[in-house]
């Protein structure tokens, strides 16, 4: 399940992509408890976003990175992903952080029919909706992930 890492912007968000176990239950979990352990967000932005321009595979496991792979040359100018871009990468979930607040927003598509967007597909929907579904305060009380996984857009 795609996915994005990024800072909420005045338009929406900017950041960068998440290829693999983009679900809340796994890298949303994963961003949360990087941010118990260090503390400091803007560290963290910078490490997983400004750092690694062109994305990760997955910061689960052995995190991998697209742009310092040595098995491959990868493309290291960057790949942004912002809420024009990503629906047509087909990111579903995207973990947005407001710095200022000290907050995660977990953003996900919906197409504009209700159904589900698929992004298995490899497209995306281009004219996917995007809807805050949990503003999570990252020195609260850690939230259910599951339960932010089975919201769905009335
Ligand atoms: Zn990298």
């Amino acid at each position: 399940m795609r996915g994005a890492i990024a800072r909420v912007t005045g338009e929406g968000f900017r950041g960068i992509y998440h290829h693999r176990d983009s679900y809340p239950s796994s890298l949303g979990k994963t961003l949360w408890d990087t941010y118990q352990k260090v503390g400091d967000l803007e560290t963290i932005l910078d490490c997983l976003i400004d750092q690694h321009p062109g994305g990760w595979s997955s910061l689960e496991g052995a995190a991998r990175c697209y742009c310092h792979r040595d098995w491959d040359k990868g493309d290291s100018e960057g790949w942004e992903v912002n809420q024009s871009n990503a629906s047509r990468l087909g990111v579903e979930w995207v973990y947005a952080f407001d710095v200022p607040n000290n907050t995660m927003l977990v953003i996900r598509s919906f197409n504009p029919s209700g159904a589900k967007v698929i992004g298995a597909f490899g497209l995306g929907n281009p004219d996917a909706l995007w809807s805050v579904v949990a503003t999570i305060d990252l020195k609260g009380i850690e939230p259910d992930w599951k339960s932010i996984e089975e919201i769905e857009e009335d």
